[in-house]
Parts: structure tokens; C-alpha cells; sequence
């Protein structure tokens, strides 16, 4: 290995000597509470004037546990090693031989469940791009930083940091792996459950409607969520037995709702194969007849992923859909390849904006313009914009500023049963955010 790949530097006083062992970076008796709290920080850098500057700036900071590589291959070789308690690595993404993105790959691969910091003078849509390539690893990305880092902006990344974060479990370690027969049982055994999620008027705050989602009450598991067995329903066929179960009930409990003075809608998901099926908008067409109710009444919000495949047959059941006064929702929209052939094609009526686009777009010069482009182009076809994944007050502020119609996500309600929605709706009504009062 090259004599500059596995220098430590600056091997000054003021940083940790990464050749040390553990027990240098463990808290010493001496050391106070405040220290024994702080992570122990590993700055990977080419350039030894940065490696420099940013240790003292750290240490300016407050944080003691400081070390230093002068390359990926030295970073990987601590790391590994285990010579070092690192819980946060920070990075920068251009470094000769091994860059950033490889650095950060065999770290993950190694199985470090540390966090990193990424430092880079790249802009924001290489950031953008290296963190979702990292997600789905133990890594936990704290956050991106154009170089120079300042420190209020360190000190904010730094502060997600937790001692007692337990280490993400990932999806396949939650989630079990369902079966054909256990879906067959779910069906028999009533372990179906629907979950209601509010969605409001962003200039009134009124209740406009909720979005039936499902969940599978598993005996053992407990809940388990639709993006476990939805695939599985369409490939083993109990996906048009899982819809109609689903429009039965969501319609059933509209229809209580309705004879209790709530006059909202309902949106309900249906997949690409139920599309399929001749007699599907007839069937639709029958339940909403038998549960008093009025096709303006119901969305189906379909996902553009599933209409992207879109044949002759879906299409035609979304026209027939579409010519009995149902609501057609473009779900997700956004995160498919052919979004604006399927809004040419199909006549949906709503736009539903995927939440990738929506929450954090204030401050996101990447997503910003996407999220105005979607609501501008949406309210040229006439449709009626619904944004998802809106999670705090300053999400809501931009979508009302942008003339969006309707908000659902977590700042207004999460998915709950139906009987709680009364006590949610009392709730809101106090809390919600106040220009919108009427
Ligand atoms: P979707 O239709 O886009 O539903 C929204 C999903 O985002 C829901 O996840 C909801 O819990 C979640 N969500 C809502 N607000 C927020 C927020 O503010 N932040 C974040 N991070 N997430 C939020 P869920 O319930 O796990 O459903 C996942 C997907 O499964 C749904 O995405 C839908 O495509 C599908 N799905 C749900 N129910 C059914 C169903 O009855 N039939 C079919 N075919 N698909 C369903
Ligand atoms: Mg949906
Ligand atoms: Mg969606």
C-alpha cells in the first residue's frame, strides 16, 4: 500500500492518533458526563489543510474524540480493524484511488452501523444522488455538507447523533415473509383491517375526505403493511378478492360516516390487476349503488408504477371508471418513468404528488422545482392536486403558498381506525395551523 494511503494525519496533539486502541477513545475516570456522551468522530479527507482545519474547528466545538485519515484505504483499515470507536464518520466524496462513494460502499459492506456526514464541494444533485444510493445499508447518513462545512451547520448534524440509537433493523429483519396459504388464511380468518388517513382542504383545513389503507393483522407478526403482500396478492390471484373486501369495507364505513353529518369522500387503492378484469367498474359501480352512495363519492387512486404497464384492457376499465363519475387518482405520482404519457392517456382527475417530492421541498433546491412544476402542470389539466407525506408545518406553509388543493401526511393525521377519526377531526380542528381557519 502507498505510503500516503495509510498515513494518519495531522498526527498532531490536537487529534486522536488513530493508531491507538480502543481504550483511548473509551471515556477515561476523568473524563466528564458531557465528554463520555460525545461520538467518537473519524474525519476522512485527501487534503491535509482541510483534515486540519476541520479537527481544530471541531475541537473549538467541543468534541474531543477526534481522528483523522488522510485516505479511504486508512479510514477502512481503522474501521475495520476495530482499533477505533468510530460512530461518525465524516466524509469527503472526492479522494484519489478509493473516492467517497467506494469508501462508503465497503464501509457498508463491512457492517459498520455507524453514521456518516458527507463533505463535499459537489453540489446538491450529486448529494442528493450518493444518499440514495447509501440508503437501504446500516450506514446512517446524518446529512450532507457543502464544503467548507460552518459550524452551526456541523454542530446540527452532529446533534442527530444519539448514544442509544439501537441499530436499524433492516426491512427484511421487521418484515416476515408472507405466503400464498397465509394470505388465503388472513382472508378466512378476518385478519383484514383498514386504516383510515385524513385529507384536508390546505386553504380551509377542512376534512375533505380519507384514504383507506390496508393492513394485514397477522397472529403472530402483528400488523404487517400492504407493501408486504400487495405483490404477493396480484401474483398468487387474491388480489381481486383483498380490492373488494377493501371496497366493501371502506364503503360500508362511509356510509356510517355519512349518516352521521360527515359528508367527506373516500380514495381507496386499486392495482393495475384488478384493472384488468372486464367486470370490474361494474362491480365498483354495484357497491357503491348497494351502499347508498354516489360514484363523486369514491376515488381509486391508481400507481403510476402499475399504470405504466398500461394495456388496452386497464385502460378501458379506467374510461368506464371514469364515464360513471368516479374519482381516478394518479398515485405517487412522480416516481414512475412515464408520468406524463399516462396523464396524457388516461383521464384521471386528481394528481396525488409523491411525498419524495413533497416533505423537506422548502429548503431542497432539487425537489423544489419539481413539487411547482407538478402543481403548476396539474392545475393547467384542471385537476385537483393532492400532496402526500406532508409531515411538518413548514411543508403545509409551501403547499398552500403554491396554490396545492389537498395535503394528507403525518403533520395532519397518521392512518387510523375509522372510529378515531371523530376524536382526530376535534383535535385538528384545535390545532390546525391557523391562516387556514375559517
Ligand atoms: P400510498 O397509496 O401512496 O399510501 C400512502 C402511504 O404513505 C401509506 O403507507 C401511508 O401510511 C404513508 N404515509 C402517509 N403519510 C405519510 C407521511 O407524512 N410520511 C410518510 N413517510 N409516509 C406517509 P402504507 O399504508 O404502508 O401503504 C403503502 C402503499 O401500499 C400505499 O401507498 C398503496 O400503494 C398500497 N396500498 C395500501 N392499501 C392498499 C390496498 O387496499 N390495495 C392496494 N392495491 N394497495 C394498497
Ligand atoms: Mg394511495
Ligand atoms: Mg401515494
Amino acid at each position: 500500500m502507498a505510503e500516503h494511503d495509510t498515513r494518519i494525519w495531522p498526527p498532531t496533539e490536537d487529534t486522536l492518533p488513530l493508531g491507538l486502541g480502543p481504550a483511548e477513545w473509551a471515556a477515561s475516570p476523568t473524563e466528564d458526563s458531557a465528554t463520555q456522551r460525545q461520538p467518537g468522530l473519524l474525519l476522512v479527507d485527501d487534503d491535509p489543510f482541510m483534515l486540519g482545519m476541520q479537527s481544530r474547528m471541531l475541537r473549538s466545538m467541543g468534541y474531543s474524540k477526534i481522528g483523522t485519515a488522510g485516505s479511504a484505504e486508512a479510514a477502512l483499515a481503522l474501521v475495520l480493524a476495530g482499533r477505533a470507536a468510530v460512530d461518525v464518520v465524516v466524509c469527503d466524496l472526492n479522494m484519489p484511488d478509493v473516492d467517497g462513494i467506494e469508501f462508503l460502499r465497503r464501509l457498508g459492506d463491512s457492517g459498520f452501523a455507524g453514521n456518516v456526514i458527507l463533505l463535499s464541494g459537489e453540489g446538491p444533485r450529486i448529494i442528493h444522488a450518493v444518499q440514495k444510493l447509501l440508503a437501504g445499508r446500516r450506514l446512517r447518513i446524518l446529512g450532507a455538507l457543502e464544503k467548507p462545512a460552518g459550524r452551526a451547520a456541523l454542530r446540527a448534524l452532529l446533534d442527530r447523533w444519539h448514544p442509544l440509537a439501537p441499530a436499524q433493523a433492516t426491512d427484511e429483519a421487521r418484515v416476515p415473509a408472507c405466503t400464498a396459504d397465509e394470505l388465503h388464511a388472513a382472508r378466512q380468518g378476518e385478519q383484514w383491517v383498514l386504516h383510515y388517513q385524513p385529507k384536508v382542504d390546505l386553504q380551509t383545513g377542512a376534512l375533505t375526505g380519507t384514504e383507506a389503507l390496508l393492513r394485514w393483522n397477522h397472529p403472530e407478526h402483528g400488523l404487517v403493511y400492504p407493501d408486504r403482500f400487495i405483490g404477493l396478492a396480484e401474483d398468487c390471484g387474491a388480489i381481486d378478492a383483498l380490492t373488494g373486501w377493501v371496497l366493501g369495507a371502506a364503503l360500508a364505513q362511509l356510509s356510517r360516516w355519512h349518516q352521521q353529518g360527515l359528508l367527506i369522500q373516500m380514495a381507496v387503492n386499486v392495482s393495475m390487476e384488478n384493472l384488468r378484469a372486464p367486470c370490474f367498474a361494474r362491480k365498483v359501480g354495484a357497491l357503491v349503488r348497494h351502499s347508498c352512495l354516489s360514484p363523486q363519492d369514491l376515488t381509486l387512486e391508481v400507481t403510476e408504477s402499475r399504470v405504466m404497464a398500461l394495456a388496452p384492457e386497464p385502460l378501458e376499465t379506467l374510461v368506464r371508471l371514469r364515464m360513471q363519475r368516479f374519482g381516478l387518482s394518479i398515485d405517487d405520482f412522480g416516481t414512475g418513468h412515464s408520468s406524463l404519457a399516462q396523464l396524457r392517456d388516461v383521464p384521471f382527475t386528481e394528481l396525488k404528488i409523491d411525498r419524495g417530492f413533497v416533505h423537506g421541498a422548502r429548503q431542497n433546491p432539487l425537489i423544489r422545482p419539481m413539487l411547482e412544476g407538478s402543481i403548476g402542470m396539474a392545475q393547467r389539466l384542471g385537476l385537483q392536486t393532492v400532496a402526500e407525506g406532508v409531515e411538518t408545518e413548514d411543508d403545509w406553509a409551501l403547499l398552500r403558498e403554491l396554490g396545492c388543493d389537498i395535503a394528507q401526511g403525518f403533520f395532519i393525521g397518521q392512518p387510523m381506525p375509522g372510529e378515531q377519526l371523530h376524536a382526530w377531526l376535534t383535535d385538528w380542528q384545535a390545532r390546525r395551523p391557523r391562516e387556514s381557519a375559517t
